[in-house]
Parts: C-alpha cells; structure tokens; sequence
C-alpha cells in the first residue's frame, strides 16, 4: 500500500471508506482527506489523528499523495476537484508533472466528464493515471467493506495489482470493465436495471397484495420463480417484508432517490449516446423524477417509489 493517499469527498459513501482505507494503512502512512464542508474531515480526524491530514483544498491533497481517490456527487464537482485550474488536481500535476500519480474517481458520473478529465491531466502530465472506479453496494456495503469496484481499465492494464490492493482495503470485489469510462458504462447499466427492477417489484407486489397474497408470501414466490431477484430479496419496497431494508425503517438509510435519478438520467443519456434501444428508460426516469419531488418520498430512499405508486403500506 502507498505510504502517501489522498481522499476528497467524505458524504454518505466516501466518509466510511475512508475509515476503512485509514485502518488499513500501515503504520507512519499519512491519509490526506478534503471535503467543501469541514464536520466529516473533523470527524474523521478525531478518530485516526496518527493518519489524517487535514488539507484546505484538493491541490494540497494532490500535492502531498502518491495516490488520490475522489467520491463525489457529480460531473461538475469532479471537473471542478480536478480541473480547477489554481485549486484543483491538475494544478498539482502541472507543478510537479513527472511525478507518477495515480488518481481514483469513485463517483457515479457522466461517462464524457470522466474522459474529458482524464484527457486533460494527460496533457500537463503523461506520467498521471486516472482511473473511473464506480462503486455498488450502497452505505452499509461501504460501512462494512463489501462494496464492488468497477474499474476503468483492461485486466492486463500493469497497474491493476497496486489498484486492486488500496481498493480491497474499502471493497469486496474490484471487476476491471474494459478500458476507460467502462467501469462508469458498466456501473450506469447496473443501476438502470436496479432502477427499473425496483419498479416492477413494487408493481407486482402491490398487484399479489391487493390480489390477496400476503406480502412475504408473494415475497417467497418471487424468490423460488422466475422473478428472483435482490431487490425483491434484500431490499423489498414494501414495508415490513425484509426487516433490515431501508423500506422497514420508514425507507430511511438507503439510496436516495435523488441519486437513482440521477443514475437513470445518466443511463437514458448513454443509451441514446450508444444507439442501444431502451422503452423502459422514459417511464423510469419519469417515475423517479416526479417521486423526488413529492413531499412524502422527497430525499427517502429510492425504494420509496412503491409508495410513490399507490402501494399498499398497511
Ligand atoms: P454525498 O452527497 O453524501 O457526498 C458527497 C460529498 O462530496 C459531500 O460530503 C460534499 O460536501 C462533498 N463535495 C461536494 N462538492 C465538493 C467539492 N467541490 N470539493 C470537495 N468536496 C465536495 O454523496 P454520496 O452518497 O457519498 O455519493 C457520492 C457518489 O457515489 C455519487 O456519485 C453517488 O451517485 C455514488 N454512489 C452513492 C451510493 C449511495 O448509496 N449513497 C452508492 C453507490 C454510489
């Protein structure tokens, strides 16, 4: 492991992966951590004070690690931590430019915004290295280490060993997809079809329900038929059927449905960029979209679509 990472972004997802990166390193290693608001760097520097190193910006992240990761909301954030042409990554790059650094952006972004970054390191610093590195398992797979990597990068690319090392530390699985901007392709095409998924099984439920079935009888079926799948298992959307989903605790925790907008949106937009066929993505995104802005979904977690539906929660 490097003696010397950096990690900007410490929300919902990137604050526990950076405990679990900052346990892993070995003693007299030094985690440089930046976030736009100072609680969870203060947080996270009451915790592991031998390792923390708090820093005002990401050029300072950049300037003091070998290895930066980023876990960010969106395309612009990532632009503007990278790009920022005094504050950002690249201003780091430019002042040292033969200094091999290899960079991990973890957020779910725009396939495009990642390109366009990692084109734009390239040319103040060809020993620079970006990588997309989208994760799946939500805030309790990052939490307890289990969440999956999708890399950007062929299987044979030489920096997969020094890769899948730092990231085994905060994940269980790291999936090389292909080449740059595959992991991002690979983790929008997952989460379209969680999306999607997420809104047949609250319609089939609530179809079996009103029907007559009892909710974990109809739960139990999907799961010995055809329909098996981990939404219908793990994170049912109606209340009451999997005790730890976010569903049985008021849909609190979880993926909010804000983001799974944003990952359809994102998804839709690739779809037409690619010329794939997609008849669900419309009706999908407009499910999503519309339930983010209604008072009694409005930031729960995406699951919450089902009430959103007219589901049945009694
Ligand atoms: P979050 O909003 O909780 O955290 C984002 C963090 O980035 C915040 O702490 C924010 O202050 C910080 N930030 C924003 N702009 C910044 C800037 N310019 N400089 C420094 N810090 C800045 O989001 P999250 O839930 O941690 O998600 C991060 C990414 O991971 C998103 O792209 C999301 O889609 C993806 N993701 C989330 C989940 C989940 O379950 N929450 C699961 C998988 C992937």
């Amino acid at each position: 492991l490097p003696k010397s990472v950096g990690f900007i972004g410490l929300g919902a997802m990137g604050k526990p992966m950076a405990v679990n990166l900052a346990k892993a390193l070995p003693r007299g290693s030094r985690l440089h951590v930046h976030d736009a608001v100072t609680a969870p760097v203060d947080e996270l520097w009451a915790s592991f004070p031998d390792i923390i190193v708090r820093c005002a910006g990401a050029r300072e992240v950049a300037e003091l690690s070998d290895v930066v990761m980023t876990m960010l909301p969106e395309g612009a954030q990532v632009r503007s931590v990278y790009l920022e042409p005094t504050t950002g990554i690249i201003a780091a790059l430019s002042s040292a430019p033969s200094h091999p650094k290899l960079l991990i952006d973890s957020s779910t972004i725009d396939t495009a915004s990642s390109l366009h970054v990692k084109q734009e390191l390239l040319t103040v610093s060809p020993t620079a290295c970006f990588y997309d590195a989208p994760v799946s398992g939500g805030v309790l797979g990052a939490v307890n280490g289990t969440i999956a990597f999708f890399l950007g990068c062929s299987p044979s690319d030489s920096n997969i060993p020094r890769l899948k090392a730092l990231l085994e530390t905060m994940g269980a699985k790291v999936i090389p997809c292909g080449g740059p901007a595959l992991g991002l392709a690979a983790k929008l095409s997952n989460n379209y079809l969680s999306g999607i998924i997420t809104i047949a099984c609250s319609e089939a439920m609530d179809m079996g329900m009103r029907a007559g079935i009892d909710a974990r009888v109809l739960a139990a079926v999907f799961a010995a038929g055809t329909a098996q799948n981990a939404i219908c298992d793990v994170f049912n959307p109606v209340p009451g059927v999997c005790p730890q989903a976010p569903s049985s605790n008021g849909y609190r925790g979880g993926f909010r449905l804000q983001l799974m907008r944003k990952d359809i949106g994102l998804a839709v937009d690739m779809a037409r960029r690619v010329g794939a066929r997609n008849v669900l993505g419309a009706s999908g995104l407009g499910v999503y979209a519309a339930a983010s802005e209604a008072a009694d979904c409005r930031d729960l977690d995406s699951r919450v679509v089902y009430r959103y539906l007219g589901g049945r929660e009694d």
